[in-house]
């Protein structure tokens, strides 16, 4: 049998960096920066220079890099903020960790990221922030977003945990809106090895009151201006996205390459391939394709090992945790729809081309548009 091809192959990417990555930690060790220090500073600064953002502040995750954003913007407890119900569940928990509550709405049938129509629909005068999601690394109209939060004086904050250098009218995101958050957990496009997240903005105040919250409110030793948290990034994290970060933009073409290639194998026989704005380029943090039989498809596809995945099954306004009534629910048809055919194939910038086609074989075998 051939061999199995993973959703994300991690141990090839970490077997070519293994000599860069190992004289990082034994760098740190030295030092004996382990919490933030001059490692975090480092890639702060180089990831800012690569998305030309004034600011990037390092934090423990991108669950607390979303709440700390939240925070900074003047998300208080009893305000609305909006969101998608299409995404991972920690864009719902980092609203909640504020203590606003979050109100879903349904996304875009082709983009798959927040339709504004549903979004001005939702808006209330409790309204406070607006968090588009670049699902996919797809990013959302932001255009559209903009245009109906300028008025009313809405926060945007944009949730970038899968879409490092996808780019919208030539800018990244993560520089459109108030301020955004990224994911470095292992599998995103840029992955720590461990948790590891960052607030990116081009507001030194919004900038200045993250580093203060992440860091227990600490102007200086033995000084707490605020209640903060710890929700910092280790040393050691900090050094490993520095070495990776220069591959970052190479891996992102090379996504972009094997997102051609499915779609040209899938596109043309009928499936619901995934959609990208024109003055966008998707970072193609995720390949998903829609199939009528996704069930099916996905058993037997995960049978002759080829590891597939559901992003995601189910929504947050179905989810127990934010069914409690503090959410209002309406009609999200195309989240609906969306999580029961959806189906993730893998890509990362490490999957071989044959690979590739041997992933489309078998769905093409098996998949019903
Ligand atoms: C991964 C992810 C997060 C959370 O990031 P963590 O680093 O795992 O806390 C938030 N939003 C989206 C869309 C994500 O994919």
């Amino acid at each position: 049998m051939s061999p199995s091809i993973p959703l994300v192959n991690l141990q090839r990417q970490h077997a070519e960096l293994k000599s860069e990555l190992l004289a990082a930690a034994e760098s740190v060790m030295d030092r004996n920066a382990f919490i933030q220090g001059p490692d975090v500073s480092e890639f702060e600064r180089g990831f800012s220079d690569l998305l030309g953002v004034s600011e990037v502040v390092g934090c423990s995750n991108g669950t607390s890099a979303l709440a700390l954003a939240l925070e900074a913007v003047g998300v208080r407890a009893g305000d609305e903020v909006i969101t998608v119900s299409h995404t991972f569940i920690a864009t719902g928990e980092a609203i909640k960790h504020v203590g606003a509550t979050p109100i879903l709405v349904d996304v875009d049938a082709h983009t798959y990221t927040m339709s504004p129509k549903s979004l001005e629909a939702a808006i209330t005068r409790r309204t406070r922030a607006v968090v588009p999601v670049h699902l996919y690394g797809t990013p959302a109209d932001m255009d559209s977003i903009f245009e109906i939060c300028k008025d009313r004086g809405l926060k945007v904050v944009e949730d970038a945990a899968q879409a490092h250098l996808a780019t919208y009218k030539g800018r990244h995101v993560g520089e459109l809106g108030d301020a955004a958050s990224f994911s470095f957990y292992p599998g995103k496009n840029l992955g720590a090895l461990g948790d590891a997240g960052a607030v990116a903005t081009n507001d030194q105040v919004v900038a200045q009151k993250v580093r203060l919250l992440r860091d227990h409110g600490r102007t200086e030793k033995y000084v707490h201006e605020v209640v903060g948290y710890n929700r910092r990034m280790d040393g050691m994290q900090g050094a490993f996205l520095s070495a990776k970060l220069p591959y970052l933009t190479r891996w992102t073409a090379r996504r972009r390459e094997l997102a051609s290639r499915y779609d040209a194998a899938l596109g043309p026989s009928g499936f619901q391939i995934m959609e990208v704005d024109r003055q966008a380029r998707s970072a193609y943090h995720l390949y998903v394709v829609q199939a009528s039989n996704r069930n099916e498809v996905m058993d037997s596809m995960q049978k002759a090992g080829i590891g597939v995945g559901i992003h995601y099954p189910v929504p947050l306004h179905r989810q127990p945790a934010f069914s409690n009534g503090s959410t209002r629910r309406k009609e999200l048809d195309v989240t609906d729809r969306l999580s029961e055919r959806i189906l993730s194939l893998p890509i990362c910038p490490f999957i071989r081309e044959e690979e590739v086609d041997r992933v489309c074989e078998h769905f093409l075998d098996v998949a019903c548009p």
